[in-house]
C-alpha cells in the first residue's frame, strides 16, 4: 500500500529550493532597474511622460521602484537609459533607498536602521498577519507562494497567521483604501508589542495607480514606523524572502 505512494514521491523529485540565499531568477524577470545617463535624454524624458505612476524623474534621472508597476514600457521607450535586471533583492528598511539612480549597483538594505529587537526576538520565528488594504490579490497570491513546497519559507519559522493576536508583525498590501484604513489600524493595535511592520508591493509603498485617489487613506504610514519596504507589482516571493531574511538577521545583503 505504501510502495505506490513512495513511487509517486520519488517521481516528484526534490521540489524545494535547497538554499534560499542563492536563488537566481530567469532573465525575463523584471527587477532592479539600471539607469544610464546619455548625452541625449530625449527618450528618457518621453519615458517619464508615459509612466502611468510618475515613477521616473528626469532632473536628476531617477526611477522610484516604490511607485513602479514594472510594466517595462519605459525600457522599451528608452532602452539606452533604462534597463531592468533580474535582481529581485529590491527591498529596504528605507523608503528612499527604493529610488534607483544612475550608477547604482544594488539596493541599499541599510542594516543599521533595523531595530535591534527584531533580529533578537524574531530570528527563529516570525508570524505575520497580512492585511489586504484594497489590494488586487496579486501580491497576496505571491505571499501565499512563499509558504509553498518550492520556497518553503516556513522552514525558517516565517509564516502567516490568521489572528493578529497570534502575530509578531503586520504585512500591508494594496494602496490602503479609505474603507480599510480603520480595520488596518485595529489589526495593528491587536498585535502585541514589539511588532514588525512590512509594506509589500508598489501599491502599498506609494499608492501606485491610486496614489492620488480620494478613495485612498494612507495616514497609517505617517503614524507608524515601517520596518521593511518591498516594491514589486506584484512583489516576487524571493523579494519578500530576501527582505525578511535581511530584516531578521538570517542574511546580510
Ligand atoms: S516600468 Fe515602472 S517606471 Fe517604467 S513605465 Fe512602467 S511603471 Fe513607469
Amino acid at each position: 500500500m505504501i510502495l505506490p505512494k513512495i513511487k509517486v514521491l520519488r517521481s516528484h523529485g526534490i521540489q524545494y529550493i535547497p538554499d534560499l540565499t542563492k536563488v537566481e531568477l530567469t532573465d525575463e524577470f523584471r527587477g532592479r532597474p539600471v539607469l544610464t545617463v546619455t548625452d541625449d535624454m530625449t527618450d528618457a524624458e518621453a519615458a517619464a511622460r508615459l509612466c502611468p505612476t510618475g515613477a521616473i524623474g528626469t532632473a536628476p534621472f531617477t526611477l522610484d521602484m516604490g511607485r513602479c508597476l514594472f510594466c517595462g514600457e519605459c525600457a522599451l521607450r528608452a532602452p539606452r537609459n533604462i534597463r531592468f535586471t533580474n535582481d529581485y533583492r529590491i527591498g529596504s528598511t528605507d523608503r528612499e533607498a527604493l529610488v534607483a539612480r544612475a550608477g547604482d549597483a544594488a539596493v541599499d538594505f541599510r542594516h543599521c536602521q533595523v531595530r535591534p529587537e527584531i533580529p533578537r526576538l524574531f530570528n527563529r520565528i516570525l508570524h505575520l498577519r497580512e492585511v489586504s488594504a484594497g489590494g488586487d490579490a496579486s501580491v497576496e497570491m505571491e505571499l501565499n507562494a512563499t509558504g509553498n513546497v518550492n520556497f518553503d519559507f516556513g522552514r525558517f519559522g516565517v509564516e502567516f497567521t490568521a489572528s493578529p493576536r497570534h502575530a509578531d508583525g503586520l504585512v500591508i498590501t494594496g494602496p490602503i483604501s479609505a474603507n480599510m484604513a480603520e480595520p488596518l489600524e485595529i489589526c495593528y493595535n491587536s498585535i502585541p508589542d514589539p511588532k514588525v511592520v512590512i509594506v509589500c508591493g508598489s501599491e502599498a509603498c506609494s499608492g501606485g495607480l491610486f496614489g492620488n485617489s480620494r478613495a485612498v487613506d494612507r495616514t497609517f504610514l505617517t503614524r507608524h514606523e515601517v520596518d521593511l519596504w518591498l516594491p514589486g507589482a506584484p512583489t516576487h516571493p524571493m523579494t519578500f524572502i530576501d527582505g525578511v531574511m535581511n530584516l531578521i538577521g538570517l542574511k546580510r545583503r
